[in-house]
């Protein structure tokens, strides 16, 4: 395949298709090659702040979003030995809105995915090859040829890499290893809302905070499924797929743990764990015609919720950055890392500070809570408005 005028990513995720759609809308054709055998997305929920909202109103999507998505009225914090409630962010109140302009939103992965992958399929400029794991890139002087597994070979005048924190792009533009393990583990679960036994209030965002363990759960498609995260430190090494090993390790980590979050394990699939982990952010991000975006630039932990607000951001702000390039694609990447380094390594660092925070220990754990338990609904709004107000773009001549 020959386009050299084009411009192909590496990994058709939340932020490759979001690059894809926001590229096409300039003008600039777009060849997104995804390693898995279809487009889609492993099938769980996802929080989005208000901030996503700048990006997803640029590429035409929010009301799509918005039809499949759920308002939680709140996002509580509850101490997971006792059940009472640490803070919370009261995200479904009109004055949120004021605030931050846009909603708190949960929805299903899938049809997230769908709403970008069904806007991709309508663009003529964008085309999707699915079954297409990137394995290297070459580059000349005038573009960079892309192998894949299965040894086809795919040209283009730049390459996005979005493909993910196990980004291979990434380990051959700056060879620095896998990510970082936190030591946490993570299982994820969907139930119908019919089938929950546990006595919890389901149409909030609830995060159950313990030492060492934590539960996030919320429901989905209005209501109709149970979406439940439960994440523990690892304590002894099992063998993958082990589930008995698995449900062992559970029930040693939450064994003080309120009644309602071992009602929530019950519930858990055991099938498949995930390691959590992060890396220690960068400022640069592209060597060459070769630049990163989301995950593969800057994962995070997921405890303020916004790896894929910050992936969706950089896929929308890369975009405008290239659109305006003048053939200056290096400097386009440049200030596309100037606009989006700082916010990203922010939110790295400060979701291992919360991080700490939800699995404190003794007495640093009733200091934070004390803290929490001081915040104002106007301080919490304070403290997030950095993150929720969005960002500022690059200035660019002629926009
Ligand atoms: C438990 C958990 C909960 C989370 N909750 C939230 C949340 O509520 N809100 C939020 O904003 N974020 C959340 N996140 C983070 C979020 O999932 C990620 O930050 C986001 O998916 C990153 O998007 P991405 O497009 O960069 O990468 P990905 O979503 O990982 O997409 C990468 C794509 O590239 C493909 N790919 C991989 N390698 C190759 C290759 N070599 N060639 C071609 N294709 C390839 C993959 O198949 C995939 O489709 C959570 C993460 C976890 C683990």
């Amino acid at each position: 395949m020959d386009r050299k005028d084009s411009i192909i990513i590496a990994g058709g995720g939340l932020g490759g298709l979001t690059a894809a759609l926001a590229l096409a809308q300039h003008g600039i054709s777009v060849c997104v090659l995804e390693g898995a055998p279809e487009f889609g997305a492993i099938g769980f929920g996802i929080q989005f702040g208000p901030n996503v909202f700048h990006a997803l109103d640029r590429i035409g999507v929010s009301a799509a979003v918005l039809e499949k998505a759920d308002e939680p009225p709140a996002v509580l914090m509850i101490d997971a030995l006792n059940g009472k409630e640490v803070t919370r962010v009261a995200t479904g109140v009109p004055a949120f809105r004021a605030r931050f302009k846009y909603p708190y939103i949960i929805i299903h992965r899938i049809d997230l995915h769908n709403v970008l992958l069904d806007a991709c399929r309508r663009d003529p400029l964008i085309t999707l090859v699915g079954d297409a794991m990137v394995t290297r890139f070459d580059e000349d002087s005038d573009g960079v040829t892309v192998k894949t597994e299965g040894g086809r070979s795919f040209q283009g005048a730049m390459l996005v890499g979005a493909d993910g924190i196990r980004s291979r792009t990434r380990a051959q533009m700056l060879a620095d290893g896998d990510p970082l393990p936190n030591g946490f583990m993570g299982f994820r679960t969907i139930v119908p809302m019919s089938e929950v036994t546990a006595d919890v209030q389901r149409d909030i965002v609830a995060l159950w905070g313990g030492p060492g363990f934590h539960i996030v759960h919320y429901p989905l498609r209005h209501g109709t499924l149970f979406n439940i995260v439960a994440v523990f430190r690892r304590s002894a090494h099992s063998e993958r797929g082990d589930v008995a090993a698995y449900r062992a390790q559970l029930e040693q980590a939450y064994r003080n743990a309120h009644p309602t979050m071992k009602a929530l394990l019950a519930m858990l699939d055991l099938r498949r764990r995930q390691a959590i982990g992060d890396r220690d952010p960068i400022r640069h991000w592209h060597k060459g015609r070769v630049v990163l975006l989301g995950d593969a630039a800057h994962p995070t932990l997921q405890s303020l919720a916004q790896g894929a607000c910050m992936a969706i951001e950089d896929g929308s702000c890369l975009a405008d950055c290239l659109a305006d390039a003048n053939g200056d694609y290096e400097g386009a990447f440049r200030r596309y890392e100037d606009a989006r380094s700082i916010r990203t390594a922010r939110v790295t660092l400060e979701s291992r500070y919360i991080w700490d925070v939800y699995h404190a220990d003794g007495i640093a754990r009733d200091v934070y809570w004390q803290m929490l338990g001081e915040r104002s609904e106007a301080d919490t709004y304070q403290c997030l408005a950095w993150l929720y107000d969005g960002f500022q773009l690059p200035a660019i001549a002629n926009r």
